[in-house]
């Protein structure tokens, strides 16, 4: 994680990173697979780089049905609210989850724009988001919508409960 940031300076302390990221930027690795039923989030010890990943994933497979991606924080995303991830932002408003445990370990720490916008709280969350949603999953696809707002879903999961 070495490239410049979208400031130009070079060195990664400078690069913030997307946790929910794109699959094909050059910059892209792969932060963690998913597994198991619930298809939960297993963070890689060390990043891999996508394009090494990407051709091994058989066709008809879309990659962020097996794998979570990090790729550059850049201000022309659409989840961008001012400075902020406005993602992290409506993830935060779903009920809270078990935060007794450990957070993961997790390679993108240093440089994850969740980490350091929410902390703690966005890596007892991250395992679970998915980056690829279900139509059928009204909930992830709300709170995958940059035009859905914290209040909106406030709503939905009142009308759900
Ligand atoms: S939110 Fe936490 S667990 Fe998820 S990628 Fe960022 S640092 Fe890692």
């Amino acid at each position: 994680m070495d490239s410049p940031g979208e400031d130009g300076k070079a060195g990664e302390d400078h690069v913030t990173w997307c946790p929910s990221g794109e699959a094909h930027r050059p910059e892209s690795v792969v932060l963690g697979v998913r597994s198991g039923d619930d298809g939960q989030v297993v963070y890689l010890a060390e990043p891999v780089p996508a394009a090494q990943v990407l051709p091994s994933i058989p066709e008809g497979i879309a990659p962020h049905r097996v794998l979570r991606f990090a790729s550059h924080c850049v201000s022309g995303c659409a989840n961008r609210v001012g400075d902020a991830c406005g993602l992290i932002e409506r993830i935060q408003t779903l009920p809270s989850p078990d935060a007794t445990g450990a957070v993961p370990r997790c390679h993108l720490r240093p440089h994850c724009k969740w980490w350091t916008q929410a902390g703690v709280d966005a890596c007892h969350r991250c395992p679970a988001i998915t980056t690829l949603n279900s139509p059928g999953d009204q909930l992830a696809v709300l709170v995958a919508d940059p035009s859905t707002t914290t209040e909106q879903l406030q709503n939905w999961i009142a009308a759900a409960e």
